[in-house]
């Protein structure tokens, strides 16, 4: 048998559970998904959608074979593109002057693409990284340093 104030303490819960909170998200949104997209998004932890996870499927049939790097001496090699830079968006501010040298030279990915034997879309992920590092700036307070 339930005691008065362990009813009272379920109606509480309840009550919090069935109006209260549908009615806070309801009329402010829901301020801790804002929150955590102020503290994360400049540190990289950019959020991935359906279609990034399609996109990223293209960068795991890297098998690591390096003969898109036969494409050409950009001062980054293609291959890094999926064996690296796709991995993790943590680490995207480091690789800015990679993809900005592969983004100046589009024929050696162009090449690199012809080359590899898995199909990998290396100029998708390229561009695809590029608009997420574009993200993670803004989320930070806009621009690259
Ligand atoms: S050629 Fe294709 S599979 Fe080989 S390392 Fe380059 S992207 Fe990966």
């Amino acid at each position: 048998m339930l005691e008065k104030r362990e009813i009272l303490g379920w109606v509480t819960f309840g009550g919090r559970a069935l109006v209260v909170h549908p009615l806070q998200v309801a009329f402010r949104g829901r301020p801790g998904v804002d929150r955590f997209r102020e503290n994360f998004l400049p540190e990289g932890l950019v959020p991935t959608s359906a279609a990034d996870r399609r996109l990223l499927r293209g960068a795991s049939r890297c098998t690591s074979c390096h003969l898109c790097d036969a494409a050409g001496a950009s001062p980054a090699l293609p291959s890094l593109v999926p064996l690296v830079f796709a991995r993790s968006s943590l680490d995207l501010v480091h690789a800015r002057p990679a993809l900005a040298a592969l983004a100046a030279r589009p024929e050696v990915l162009e090449e690199g693409e012809r080359l590899c034997p898995s199909g990998v879309p290396l100029r998708l992920l390229a561009d695809w990284l590029v608009d997420r590092l574009a993200k993670v700036d803004a989320a930070a307070g806009g621009g690259a340093p």
